[in-house]
């Protein structure tokens, strides 16, 4: 499956567990919240990301197989 993948930086409070989860996909910035190093994965990783994230600020939606 691929995704669509954003991070909403209002909501972010940097608790840093997404790129803790998926790594590949999330960096953390200097301010400590989360950005999106590629907009498209195939990792399944961001779906634990997104319910791991505590203010629900991942924003995934699914593109294709
Ligand atoms: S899990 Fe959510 S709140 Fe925590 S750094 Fe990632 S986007 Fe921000």
């Amino acid at each position: 499956m691929k995704y669509k993948v954003s991070v909403d930086r209002e909501k972010c409070i940097a608790c840093g567990a997404c790129q803790v989860v998926c790594p590949d996909v999330f960096d953390i910035n200097e301010d400590g919240t989360a950005k999106c190093l590629v907009n498209e994965t195939d990792d399944d990783c961001v779906k634990e990301a997104a319910d791991s994230c505590p203010v629900m600020a991942i924003n995934i939606e699914e593109t294709g197989e």
